[in-house]
C-alpha cells in the first residue's frame, strides 16, 4: 500500500526544489478543492512554487489537475467554431469588454470566463459588475444557452468550472504568490481547458505593470500557454503587449466599462481601438473567417463604425440582467463620491504613467481588494488627462482622482503626481504590440 501522504512533506519538496510527482499535485488539488487542505498551507505552497518555479510536467500536471476539478464543457464539440480571449493582467486593460462583442458580432461566437482583479491589476468581472442587476455567475447549462442564444456570454469563474482555480486565484490575490510563470499558465489554461474553445487568444502582457516584467518571461509564458492549449487541441494564438503604463485612461471598474463602450461607439482612446481591432483581428484570423490580419482589423473597425459592437454588448446586458441603459448613457454608471482633478505640477511632455503604483494606487482607493473575497468600489479610480506623448501646460488638467472621500483623493495625491515622469522634449509613445505567436 503507498505511503500517506503529507501536505506538509510535499509542500517541504517543493520548497527544497524537488520535483513532484503529477499524482502528488492531483491530490493536492483535489484536498485543496474539497476544503480538505487550510489556506494557510495553500498559501505556503504556493510561495515555495514562486521561488522554485516547476518542471513542464508538474505545470502540465498543476493545469490538468486544475481543469479537472469541476465539469468539462469541451464547448467546440457543441459550436464548430468557438472563440475565447485572455488577458494575463494589466492596469486599465479593458479589452475583453470591446473585443468580445465585436468578435461575436463579427459572427465569431465568444464563451468568456473572465477573473476578478488580481494583485494591482483589474478583472473583467469586477468591472461588468460595475452595471447595475448584471450577473455573471452562471451554471455550465445557462452559460451554454447564452453563447447559443447571443454568440456571447461573459460569465465569472464557477463552482463548476476550474472551481480550484477560483479558490487559487483568490489566495494568490492576497498572499503576493501571483508573479509566476506556472502558476499563470496553469491558472489560465485549466480555464481555456475546462471550455474547450476551438479558437483561443493570449494576451501577454509585458512590462511594469504586468506580472511578466521582461520579454523573455512573457516569451516563455506564451510558449508553455501555447503548447498546453495545442496539446489539448485548441488553435491558440499569443500577442505579447506593452505594460509599461495603464491602456488608455481609465482605471477602475466603472471608469473602465465606461471607456470600453466610448470605444465601441468609436470615441475610445487610439490605443485602446487600435490593439482591440488587432486582437479581434487575430481571432478571426485563427477561426479562418478573414486571411489576413489587416482584413480582420477592417472588419472590427467596419463593426464598431456600424454600431453593431455596442449593439451586441447592450445584447449581452440585457441577456446576463443588466440595465442596458447604462450602455447608452454612462452618466448611469455608480459615480465617486470625491472626484479631484489634479493639476500638472509643471509644463512639459508627458513621458509616462508608472502602470503597478497607478494599478496600486486603483487598488488602494477601493478598486481591488487587499484581502480575500472582500467586495470591490466600482466607482473609484482614475482618469488620465494627459497620457505619454500630450503635451501639458503646468496648472493644466494631469489626472482625475475618483475616490469614496476627499481624505482618500488626498491620501493618494502625492504618489499618484509621482507616477508621472516628464520630458522636456517631444515623446513619442512606444508600440503596443512586440510580438505575436500564432
Ligand atoms: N489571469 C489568470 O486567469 N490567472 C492568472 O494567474 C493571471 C492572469
Amino acid at each position: 500500500m503507498a505511503a500517506p501522504r503529507s501536505v506538509v512533506d510535499l509542500i517541504a519538496r517543493k520548497r527544497d526544489g524537488v520535483e513532484l510527482a503529477a499524482s502528488d499535485i492531483d491530490w493536492l488539488i483535489e484536498s485543496y478543492t474539497h476544503n480538505e487542505m487550510p489556506d494557510y498551507q495553500m498559501a505556503a505552497f504556493l510561495m515555495a512554487v514562486v521561488w522554485r518555479g516547476m518542471s513542464d510536467m508538474e505545470t502540465v500536471a498543476l493545469t490538468l489537475a486544475m481543469a479537472r476539478s469541476g465539469a468539462r464543457l469541451n464547448l467546440r464539440e457543441r459550436f464548430p467554431l468557438i472563440a475565447d480571449k485572455h488577458s494575463t493582467g494589466g492596469v486599465g486593460d479593458k479589452l475583453t469588454l470591446v473585443v468580445a462583442p465585436i468578435v461575436a458580432s463579427c459572427g465569431l461566437p465568444v464563451a468568456k470566463m473572465s477573473g476578478r482583479g488580481l494583485g494591482h491589476t483589474g478583472g473583467t468581472i469586477d468591472k461588468l459588475e460595475s452595471i447595475p442587476g448584471m450577473r455573471t455567475d452562471f451554471g455550465a447549462a445557462e452559460f451554454i444557452r447564452l453563447v447559443e442564444a447571443h454568440g456571447l456570454a461573459l460569465a465569472a469563474q464557477s463552482g463548476e468550472l476550474a472551481p480550484a482555480d477560483g479558490k487559487l486565484y483568490a489566495l494568490r490575490d492576497v498572499t503576493a504568490t501571483v508573479e509566476s510563470i506556472p502558476l499563470i499558465a496553469a491558472s489560465v489554461m485549466s480555464k481555456k481547458l475546462a471550455i474547450g474553445p476551438s479558437d483561443l487568444l493570449l494576451d501577454v502582457k509585458v512590462g511594469r505593470g504586468a506580472f511578466m516584467r521582461s520579454i523573455t518571461d512573457a516569451r516563455a509564458l506564451a510558449a508553455l500557454m501555447v503548447r498546453i492549449g495545442r496539446e489539448a487541441g485548441i488553435r491558440v494564438s499569443a500577442t505579447l503587449t506593452a505594460m509599461n503604463e495603464p491602456l488608455g485612461y481609465a482605471v477602475g471598474n466603472a471608469l473602465e466599462v465606461a471607456e470600453a463602450v466610448a470605444t465601441l461607439r468609436g470615441d475610445g482612446p487610439a490605443s485602446v481601438t487600435a490593439l482591440s481591432a488587432h486582437e479581434s483581428a487575430v481571432l478571426l484570423r485563427s477561426a479562418g473567417l478573414v486571411q489576413t490580419l489587416a482584413k480582420g482589423e477592417d472588419w472590427a473597425r467596419s463593426a464598431i463604425r456600424s454600431g453593431s459592437a455596442l449593439e451586441k454588448f447592450a445584447e449581452v446586458v440585457t441577456a446576463q440582467g443588466g440595465d442596458v441603459s447604462v450602455i447608452y448613457d454612462i452618466d448611469r454608471l455608480p459615480r465617486a463620491r470625491a472626484v479631484r482633478v489634479v493639476p500638472a505640477p509643471r509644463a512639459g511632455w508627458v513621458a509616462g504613467w508608472a502602470a503597478d503604483i497607478v494599478g496600486a494606487i486603483a487598488v488602494e482607493l477601493g478598486a481591488g481588494r487587499t484581502r480575500k473575497g472582500e467586495p470591490v468600489a466600482h466607482e473609484v479610480g482614475l482618469r488620465l488627462r494627459a497620457v505619454t506623448g500630450s503635451k501639458v501646460k503646468a496648472g493644466e488638467p494631469l489626472v482625475e482622482i475618483h475616490a469614496r472621500s476627499e481624505e482618500d483623493a488626498t491620501s493618494v495625491e502625492q504618489r499618484l503626481l509621482a507616477a508621472c515622469s516628464w520630458s522636456e522634449t517631444p515623446v513619442t509613445p512606444q508600440p503596443q504590440i512586440l510580438a505575436v505567436m500564432s
